[in-house]
């Protein structure tokens, strides 16, 4: 049989300006793409620090392929848990302040295998609205039950929380990936003491930009171990690299390595990228002026935009996100900016709600000034 009412689907995602649509790079430099031939400025990567094109990062990287070669060749409960992986997982336990730490593949699969192995039928899993899609795809294979609450709404989850029933977690994203602001951290932690609840936090946006030295959003709070005893964070980002991690006591992460299925059933990350992983944790952890250069370029954006009456949500991070509401306008306004040399994504439903289509602009410590300067002039002369 054909696949005609899946075309049917596809035309419907395509008339509602929902229809997704990749960019072919042929380069990738720092703030700069080439797309169609074309080099643009960058604002859409989450490579914060500017440390995927860091030339000691590559140097790891390209050192370390001598000695392992490409690919881990399995699991890491098989042969592919490498010296390299193994020194990774110590440097992050120390960077954390955590026990122990484990890495994942990728920060889909940690969210994944984390949910589903600490929690089953019988527990309840509490989530934020406007968490990452891997935390609720996690929440939803544990076969918890499984409940969302209003964004950033201590009430509305005290309210939800009060009939527990099994063990219950309370998942947030560190920085909300498509609005840049923070979870109320502290107070999460409050709720699950009363509760007798276990928190877990993906700070995905936070590793490396918040915090004094990088630690993200538990560093910025000041949260330990005992506070927030699931600390999950990715390597694709700020660490300009690959993969994820997982870091907390020795009995969760035991429990890891025993029940997380995603991390049992797939093959290790290559060893030259817990090798490259390395090297850019150090320089995390050292280049504060890199978060310096960062929070300035974020203010000078966010003062300009308010000047220029743009309609700037709410946030103090390097995700500085423009709402625009409509689909077909997102679009249209991401396209122009393309024509004047500024990539800038469209995010639509289902990544964020219907009718809040918004650009979503992020800054990098390698963009200069003068880029941030020259946005706001390309924000200015397409119609917003
Ligand atoms: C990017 C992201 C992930 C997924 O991490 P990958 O390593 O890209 O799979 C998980 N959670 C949040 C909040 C993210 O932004």
């Amino acid at each position: 049989m054909g696949f005609s009412h899946l075309a049917g689907e596809l035309e419907q995602i395509k008339q509602q300006s929902l229809y997704r649509k990749r960019r072919v790079s042929s380069f990738f430099q720092d703030v700069k793409v080439e797309i169609d031939g074309k080099s643009v400025i960058n604002f859409s990567s989450n490579d914060y620090l500017g440390l995927a094109n860091h030339p000691d990062v590559i140097k790891s990287f390209k050192k370390a392929t001598d000695k392992y070669g490409v690919g881990s060749g399995s699991a890491h409960l098989i042969c592919g848990h490498s010296e390299s992986h193994h020194a990774l997982e110590q440097e992050l336990a120390e960077f954390t302040g955590r026990d122990r730490v484990l890495l994942f593949s990728t920060g889909y699969m940690a969210n994944m295998g984390v949910i589903s192995a600490l929690l089953s039928r019988g527990d309840q899993v509490f989530e934020d609205r406007l968490n990452h899609a891997s935390l609720l795809d996690g929440g939803l294979l544990s076969g918890a039950r499984f409940k969302r609450y209003r964004h950033n709404d201590l009430t509305d989850l005290r309210a939800k929380i009060r009939n527990k029933e099994g063990q219950s977690l309370i998942v947030t994203d560190g920085v909300f990936s498509m609005d840049g602001d923070l979870a109320l951290l502290p107070e999460l932690a409050k709720v699950a003491v009363d509760n007798n609840a276990w928190v877990m936090v993906d700070d995905a946006h936070g590793f490396g930009v918040l915090g004094k030295t990088g630690g993200g959003v538990v560093e910025h709070y000041g949260l330990t171990q005992q506070q927030v005893p699931i600390l999950m964070g990715t390597l694709g980002k700020a660490f300009g690299t690959f993969g994820a991690f997982v870091a907390g006591s020795e009995v969760l992460i035991e429990t890891l390595v025993q029940k997380a299925r995603t991390y049992i059933f797939t093959t290790a990350m290559p060893a030259a990228i817990a090798e490259a992983t390395r090297t850019s944790l150090k320089l995390l952890a050292a280049d504060e002026w890199r978060r310096e250069k960062l929070n300035l370029l974020t203010q000078r954006f966010s003062l300009g935009a308010k000047q220029l009456g743009l309609n700037l949500m709410q946030s103090n991070t390097a995700i500085q996100p423009l709402l625009i509401g409509d689909n077909f306008r997102a679009v249209d306004i991401s396209e122009a900016l393309l024509a004047k040399g500024f990539f800038i994504n469209a995010i639509r439903f289902p990544t964020v709600p219907k009718g809040e289509s918004r650009l979503r602009i992020t800054f990098s410590a390698n963009h200069q000034e003068q880029h941030v300067d020259q946005l706001l002039d390309a924000l200015d002369s397409v119609s917003l």
